[in-house]
């Protein structure tokens, strides 16, 4: 079974400062990395780590090639990410406070400009058993959707960045919504507690996670595993990725949450998001 994940992927540029530039100021950087981010990016990489096949529906720039094999040495089958000659490769710009305050730009770059092709050409074999996994960073979602789902496929959307208007596009055709906390009390606001999807999966970060199946009327819980957190960020995707990754190998859905649950309690240890998703013998010894 594939997991099909049509997704962003950005570079993450991290700045570290004494403090976050005011209108006008200019500030000298104490220290400067880059990553592999994008949550498109972050869930492949998860997904492929838990040991699903991940192949990547994507698009960047000419450059970077670096992404590509960080992508492929995760395991991700990176031949459908298109190459876009007059964009450049999504990237954030981090800027990170001495006591961890922080502001980002973003800039979608050619996550926004995926070539309709790519669904035609890349999404043709996807069938019963497959999942497409989505989150709203990338054009041609509805599309990839309603695709998937007339093959027979699961479909698993991460509604963030929250936007009401694209989940309100996808909603009819998406199998399972993943959303955190704040995302689900949005969607809920805009289409009430009864969403017409099979099930709802709802991440409370230190607070855990829940798995609604709407067709039963059926609620799992998940705790969160006691750990000492360094850096969330991405821990939503590490989740979704498992999570999705599970589902794929067959696994009942308490299992599968087991098993994101103790791969996201991993990857908040670390520093970074698609460098710090853990693999499964990591996540099978966390668990002893
Ligand atoms: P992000 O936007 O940073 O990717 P998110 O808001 O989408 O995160 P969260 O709900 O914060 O996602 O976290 C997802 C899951 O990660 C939680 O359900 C939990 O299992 C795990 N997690 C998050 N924070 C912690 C923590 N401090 N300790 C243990 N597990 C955590």
């Amino acid at each position: 079974m594939t997991i099909y994940n049509l997704g962003s992927i950005n570079i993450d540029h991290v700045y570290r400062l004494a403090s976050l530039p005011r209108s006008g100021e200019t500030i000298h950087s104490r220290d400067l990395s880059h990553g592999l981010g994008g949550k498109g990016a972050n869930q492949s990489v998860a997904a492929a780590r838990a040991g699903a096949r991940v192949v990547h529906l994507g698009a960047m720039g000419t450059a970077d090639d670096w992404v590509l094999d960080r992508l492929a040495q995760a395991g991700v089958e990176t031949d459908h990410i298109a190459r876009l000659p007059h964009q450049v490769t999504g990237h954030a710009i981090i800027l990170v406070e001495t006591g961890g305050e922080n502001s980002i730009i973003l800039h979608g770059g050619a996550n926004q400009s995926l070539p309709d092709e790519t669904l035609v050409r890349h999404l043709t074999g996807i069938g019963p058993g497959d999942i497409l996994l989505m989150q709203n960073e990338t054009n041609l979602q509805p599309e990839a959707a309603a695709q998937a789902r007339a093959a027979g496929a699961t479909v698993i959307y991460s509604a963030a960045p929250f936007e009401i208007e694209a989940l309100r596009v996808v909603l009819p055709h998406i199998s399972i919504l993943s959303v955190n906390e704040v995302e689900a009390a949005e969607a809920f606001a805009a289409f009430g507690e009864d969403l017409p999807v099979q099930g709802l999966l709802v991440t409370r970060g230190a607070a855990g996670a829940e798995y609604r199946d709407l067709s039963t009327g059926e609620t799992f819980r998940q705790p969160a595993y006691p750990v000492e957190a360094l850096d969330t960020t991405g821990a939503g995707d590490c989740f979704t990725g498992w999570f999705a990754a599970g589902l794929a190998r067959g696994e009942d859905i308490p299992t599968a949450l087991r098993h994101a649950a103790a791969a996201a309690a991993v990857q908040v240890t670390r520093h970074g998001a698609g460098d710090a998703m853990p693999d499964r013998a990591e996540v099978i010894a966390f668990l002893g």
